[in-house]
């Protein structure tokens, strides 16, 4: 295994800063049980606790309890929040990726790192309580309790506040790592950005996503380069376009709603067939866990028992059952957002190739095998045209995220691409 920031692609700011951090933490490991961390992210004078080791408190170069990994989709948010933990959690080094720290730490399976991935569309506060509550114990292998919330611009507000008042005051071994798109206060609340350090992570250059794509999957050269082009810096998104099939479908599905916006008629039809795509891609990719859930929930309330025992534990956990449904039911909504939304960005890209044709710009195209179609379209509308039906493209993902009913946004913007 290599080391556990390897597949932090195009990233090695983030990587310096994090290694120096881990080798801080360890040093206030090494000072003693009664060391802990400095809280707040450029506490000279707030030492938490107030018996930290002074060499390893270093605010600027050493550790501090709560970190936010900023960066905009598919930069590797989570993947550096889980290496992080690892790097923490090395037995010889700062990530050497062959100890047993380091092996369950990206396994998923080591037991002092937790890692919330909110399934819905906001994560709960009683979810927060739990959690927290089990941060604060001690850490069984002796470094850190580490907290992964990935996505914490879905924390409820309620569940913020419960997280605030466990990084406002934190147990002395406890680090906790959120992931969010950016620090603006629509995604963190400005009390907990305060007391957290900033990782901003870019979005990696294509060179790199392909480099990456051939190294570790094995994956063609110019797969590689036609996928991490295609995918815009979206690491998982260029993985999953080089290997599999469907999303090359879907993808090519996508950029053939140009060509057919020949009428109002065409629109609507376009729009139809986008948010069916959306809705098929989603189902397919929830059905089998919600399946899952439902069966692994029945077993354990005694549903198939016989006797008037089971019935009476099946009547009571109706209210279970719902409770189920309704979490599944935020998980399909939010898997259909998600999928919309990487058609949006597809779409985006078209028309973003279209209007640096039409200005000539020297920068290579995001789709290079549509690129054809896009030069043509660029003849057509002009610089003019094709910024407005980039900005329509743009706007509809704006309206989506603003809780605008999908369908709505989508059929506005076909009508904008048609009429340009
Ligand atoms: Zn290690």
């Amino acid at each position: 295994m290599p080391d556990v920031f390897a597949d932090l692609v195009g990233q090695d700011e983030a990587v310096v800063e994090l290694r120096r951090a881990a080798a801080a933490a360890a040093a206030v490991l090494r000072a003693g049980t009664s060391a802990s961390v400095a809280a707040g992210p450029t506490s000279g004078d707030a030492l938490a606790a107030g018996d930290a080791a002074p060499a390893a408190v270093d605010p600027s170069a050493g550790m501090t309890h709560a970190w936010i990994f900023t960066g905009p989709p598919g930069s590797g948010r989570s993947v550096a929040a889980r290496a992080f933990a690892a790097a923490l959690q090395c037995l010889h080094g700062t990530g050497c990726g062959e100890c047993p720290g380091c092996h369950t730490t990206m396994g998923g399976t080591h037991a002092d790192v937790r890692m919330v991935v909110p399934e819905g569309l906001s994560i709960g506060v009683g979810e927060m309580r739990a959690l927290v509550l089990r941060a604060a114990s001690t850490p069984s292998g002796g470094r850190w309790q580490v907290v992964i919330i990935e996505d914490a611009d879905r924390l409820t507000e309620a569940a913020g506040n419960a997280l605030l008042k466990a990084i406002e005051e934190p147990p002395p071994r406890t680090v906790f790592l959120l992931c969010a798109p950016s620090t603006h206060p629509d995604d963190i609340s400005v009390t907990i950005r305060s007391r957290c350090r900033v990782v901003p992570l870019r979005q990696p250059p294509a060179a790199a996503v392909a480099e990456v794509l051939v190294r570790r999957d094995g994956i063609t050269p110019d797969v590689a380069q036609w996928a991490a082009a295609a995918a815009q810096g979206h690491v998982g998104r260029a993985r999953r376009l080089a290997r599999d099939p469907e999303a090359r479908k879907r993808r090519e599905a996508v950029l053939a709603v140009p060509r057919r916006l020949t009428g109002v008629g065409a629109a609507f039809d376009a729009a139809s067939a986008l948010i069916e795509a959306a809705e098929a891609e989603a189902a397919a990719s929830v059905t089998e866990a919600d399946t899952a859930e439902r069966a692994a929930l029945e077993t354990a309330l005694g549903a198939g028992g016989t006797g008037r025992g089971a019935a009476g534990a099946m009547r009571g956990a109706a209210g279970q059952l719902k409770e189920l449904e309704k979490r599944q039911k935020s998980r399909a909504t939010r898997a259909q957002r998600d999928a919309l939304d990487r058609a949006l960005v597809d779409l985006a890209g078209f028309y973003r190739d279209a209007l640096t044709m039409a200005l000539r710009a020297p920068v290579a195209p995001v789709h290079t095998d549509t690129a054809a179609l896009a030069g043509a379209g660029a003849q057509k509308w002009d610089a003019e045209g094709a910024l407005r039906r980039l900005e329509a493209v743009l706007a509809c993902r704006a309206a989506i995220e603003a809780n605008v009913k999908p369908r709505i946004a989508v059929e506005a913007m076909m009508l904008a691409l048609w009429k340009g």
